[in-house]
């Protein structure tokens, strides 16, 4: 898989020792500009709004990477994972973030599920990866994103080409 970088300043460093577990689906668009799922003015948004994603990928399946993985990409805000036995804050310290160029309207394409599947299979070579989640799951009482995404069919795709047990969604 191709993945093109376009870097941005907008990072921290994750804390020291911890273990990268956890991916997080966002949806996002340009709010200002007719060009609205174009990565590269996405990108430039998400800069002037002072946040960042790890990856970023457009509607015909491009990756683009913006923040490197062994640094703390600024994507969750204040957040809890949702499960029972993990209810870790901070989930920013501890995951990968990726935001899917979608609308509440123009729902992921199946160019970018099937990205995102080829992405995690890719991610889970080097990290343990145990939960996928969207934003809404962490942050439920600010955030809706990704919006009318198809977790089922995430889910049944990953089965198919990461054997293991993968948490998805809630
Ligand atoms: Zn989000």
């Amino acid at each position: 898989m191709k993945i093109g970088n376009i870097w941005t300043d907008q990072y921290g460093d994750r804390p020291e020792n911890v273990n990268v577990d956890t991916l997080v689906v966002h949806t996002m668009y340009h709010p200002e500009d007719n060009d609205c799922f174009c990565a590269v003015k996405c990108k430039f948004w998400l800069d002037q709004c002072g946040v960042s994603a790890h990856y970023i990928i457009d509607r015909k399946g491009t990756v683009v990477q913006t923040v490197a993985l062994d640094k703390m990409a600024w994507h969750a805000g204040e957040s809890q994972m949702p499960y029972a036995d993990d209810q870790r804050t901070r989930v920013n310290d501890f995951s990968i973030g990726v935001e899917l160029l979608a609308s509440e309207d123009e729902p992921a394409t199946e160019e970018q599920y099937k990205s995102l599947v080829e992405l995690t299979s890719l991610l889970m070579d080097d990290y343990d990866i145990a939960s996928i989640v969207g934003h809404q799951h962490i942050a439920p009482a600010r955030k809706s994103d990704p919006w009318n995404f198809d977790w089922a069919k995430l889910k049944s795709q990953l089965e198919a080409e990461v054997p293991g047990d993968l948490r998805i969604g809630v």
